[in-house]
């Protein structure tokens, strides 16, 4: 395997990155989360984490945002641990819906099975699987994996929180229909409740980068120098985030970037260069699938600059 440039020359690639591209036209802010409106649409973050731990960075990479949707790969991780890759795929899936992440008919195309823990059927699901005797104990175990693969210093926004558990009727949808067909294993409203307190804690850019950067070292964060997850694990976590991460755009993003990446609403997405390092970027504005517009440029420019296509 080809080593990394020298961290000078990683340094200046992160700024150069991010000066082209953080201003890049195009997108909106996801609106249907009313908390996500609000935030200003200029923000822009780009950081590198390598398996080694060390840092690279640029923009607003101490800003706080939403981590939505990437909480479902801290969730999947946990579960992963707790059932094992093979009842995932059996009870939830590891194929690409090919609809966007909250339809129903892909639900329905599939006897309401979800395909994939990466949308939020398979979140939900995801969550009501997890070993836990009560909602706060599900809820803790997964914020306690949030911390330990990112940096340690997540919190619950009350805020997001708040504007999300007052909004979500469409996923309140999809718990009872998942219910319905046996397909969620706790209380469906817990499902929810907790899936969407687990979408409402706050990270920054380096966060995700750290998270990117566990799973490029096979589950032992390089910062804390915990494993985080089994090393086994870690290939079908990879796998699935290949088929579902960018939503209905996953397979473009393959064909483009080739790195197993992860979006969320929030304006947040990371990728993972297996061995080498995670890349994470931020920034609001979303293109019609959902995936942060500067953000899906930012690291694809890393990908290509650093020659990470795990396909080539
Ligand atoms: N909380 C959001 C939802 O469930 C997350 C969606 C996402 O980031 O894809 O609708």
């Amino acid at each position: 395997m080809k080593s990394l440039p020298s961290a000078s020359e990683l340094q200046a690639l992160v700024d150069n990155t991010y000066q082209q591209f953080h201003a890049l036209p195009g997108g909106e802010n996801a609106s249907y989360i009313p908390y996500l409106a609000s935030v200003p649409s200029d923000l822009a973050a780009l950081v590198i984490v390598t398996a080694t731990g060390d840092i690279f960075q640029a923009g607003d990479c101490e800003y706080s945002f939403a981590i939505e949707s990437i909480s479902k790969v801290a969730t999947l991780a946990l579960l992963m641990e707790d059932v094992g890759p093979e009842t995932v795929r059996e009870k939830i899936g590891a194929e690409p819906t090919g609809l966007p992440f909250n339809s129903v008919l892909a639900l329905c195309e599939h006897q309401d099975k979800p395909l994939s823990p990466l949308v939020n059927a398979g979140a939900m699901a995801s969550v009501s699987l997890l070993k836990a005797d009560s909602p706060e104990e599900r809820w803790q175990r997964i914020l306690d994996m949030q911390r330990r693969i990112t940096t340690g210093k997540l919190t619950l926004s009350e805020e997001i929180n708040q504007s999300e558990q007052t909004t979500n009727f469409h996923n309140r949808g999809i718990a009872w229909l998942l219910y319905a067909a046996g397909n969620c294993f706790c209380d469906p409203m817990e499902a929810c409740e907790v899936y969407t307190r687990q979408c409402s804690t706050l990270v920054t850019c380096r966060d995700l980068a750290v998270m990117a950067a566990t799973l490029a070292n096979l589950g032992e964060n390089p910062v804390s120098g915990e494993q985080v997850m089994s090393a086994e694990n870690v290939a079908p976590l990879l796998a699935e985030m290949t088929m579902e991460g960018l939503y209905d755009y996953s397979g473009d993003w393959a064909f483009e970037v080739g790195l197993p990446g992860k979006s969320g609403v929030g304006g947040g997405l990371l990728a993972v260069a297996p061995g080498k390092l995670g890349i994470a970027a931020f920034s609001p504005p979303l293109d019609e699938s959902g995936n942060s517009v500067r953000g899906q440029r930012m690291i694809a420019e890393v990908a290509k600059a650093l020659n990470l296509n795990i396909y080539r």
